[in-house]
């Protein structure tokens, strides 16, 4: 019942309250008006905390203060203006006209705007709190994308290093596999030099040239042995990655083992034992080259429990369509906690530069991938073992 009413709010950036919201005649004065923050009538009714009347200023002892406050009064052709407070602060002002009736406002009307600019605080603060919670959102969706592409990079290059770190085993372990046969071959390739030397002499005697003559025979034999083992050790090597064989294949898991075992066999000298139990496994289906990582990284781990002292047992037996491969360590085991995240990536109890956590993930996964699956039984003290089925027929071709 009032000529108009109208809600001016106060923009915190640019610091003034200006009109937001209308009803009824307003002329082009009033709805374009613009009062600063720190204009005297803003300052009392965020002192007063109350609505105020042209009238409450008649008592204003500072002459320039009940100007400035009656001046808006008269810009806005008011009656009453009802502070929007919210806490400490002022929100923004209800400026309502006269009454059609041409009563003044009661102190009934008065309440009901007092209410309602209350409630109107409450809803505006709750509307920006959203409007900042959904930029904050913005801004965190943002970075949480940006952290998720780093971590993603970062476990990329992990895995490489990882990679590496097994291709830096298998490299040390050929280089010594190699090292003995080739060593001897050079060897015996000097002492051919002397025997031939030797059959060259003239004057040799018939008796003394038969014996030249059949050292350099077993010479030759004996290098022959060296360069078939050298090549032996280079064929086992490109089945055991068949970096040029990417599709599935019929292998037996006992083969298998053993060529990872050759290429394991620097780190078990001396003070570990290997004792295999073997049965009789009919042939799987799989990515031989990505099974082989798997046991050589369950070699290599149990390997690095036992520190160079202990037994690791190999054991494979057939199941109802399938193999199941158990590697058993003797070393110092693992307590529950340890047990129950070592399958998580980058789980590691190692130090620093020795483990990367990711060898088991990435061997669960190839074990998943093949249909199959691998657990672990440990406790402290009572050695560790790992615990591998797989199907006859890896189930896909997605293994990859
Ligand atoms: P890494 O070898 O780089 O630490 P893995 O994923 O291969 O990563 O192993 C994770 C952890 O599991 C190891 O740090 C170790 O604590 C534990 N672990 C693995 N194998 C054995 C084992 N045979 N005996 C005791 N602990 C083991």
């Amino acid at each position: 019942g009032v000529e108009g009413a109208m809600v001016l709010l106060l923009d915190d950036k640019e610091e003034v309250l200006r009109p937001e919201a209308s009803r009824g005649g307003w002329d082009e004065e009033a709805t374009s008006a613009t009062f600063r923050s720190d204009h005297p009538l803003c300052r009392q009714l965020w002192m007063r905390r109350t609505s105020l009347a042209r009238g409450d200023f008649d008592e204003e002892g500072d002459p320039e203060i009940r100007e400035a406050c009656r001046d808006v009064f008269d810009t806005l052709d008011a009656e009453l203006l009802v502070p929007m407070l919210f806490g400490f602060d002022l929100l923004g002002v209800i400026s309502v006209g006269r009454k059609l009736s041409g009563d003044r406002l009661g102190v009934d009307e008065r309440q009901l705007l007092r209410t309602l600019s209350n409630q109107s605080s409450i809803a505006i603060e709750n509307a920006r709190a959203y409007d900042e919670i959904a930029k904050l959102n913005e801004t965190l969706e943002g970075r949480v994308e940006g952290r998720t592409r780093e971590l993603r990079d970062t476990q990329a290059q992990l895995v490489q290093s990882e990679k590496m770190r097994s291709l830096g085993q298998l490299v040390a372990g050929v280089a010594h596999e190699l090292n003995n046969p080739i060593g001897f071959v050079h060897a015996n390739l000097q002492l051919l030099d002397e025997y031939v030397e030797k059959l060259m002499r003239p004057g040799l005697d018939p008796e003394s040239r038969e014996r030249v003559r059949d050292a350099i025979g077993k010479l030759l034999n004996r290098s022959r042995e060296g360069t078939e083992r050298v090549k032996q050790i280079v064929e086992d090597l490109r089945t055991f990655s068949r970096t040029d064989q990417a599709e599935l294949q019929e292998v037996c898991v006992n083969d298998e083992i053993d060529r990872t075992l050759v290429l394991v066999e620097p780190r078990l000298k001396d003070g570990i034992q290997v004792v295999r139990e073997y049965g009789q496994v009919s042939p799987v289906r799989c990515f031989a080259g990505q099974l082989n990582q798997v046991f050589m990284n369950l070699l290599m781990n149990a390997c690095d429990a036992l520190e160079g002292k202990g037994q690791v047992m190999i054991r494979t037996r057939p199941l109802e369509d399938g193999v199941r491969v158990e590697i058993e360590d003797d070393g110092p085991g693992m307590t529950p906690e340890v047990k129950t995240r070592i399958f998580d990536p980058f789980f590691t109890t190692k130090d620093v530069g020795k483990g990367t956590g990711l060898g088991l993930s990435i061997s669960h996964g190839i074990v998943e991938r093949h249909g199959g699956s691998m657990w672990v039984e440990s406790e402290p003290n009572r050695g560790t073992t790992f615990v591998i089925e797989l199907p006859r027929q890896a189930p896909l071709e997605e293994a990859q």
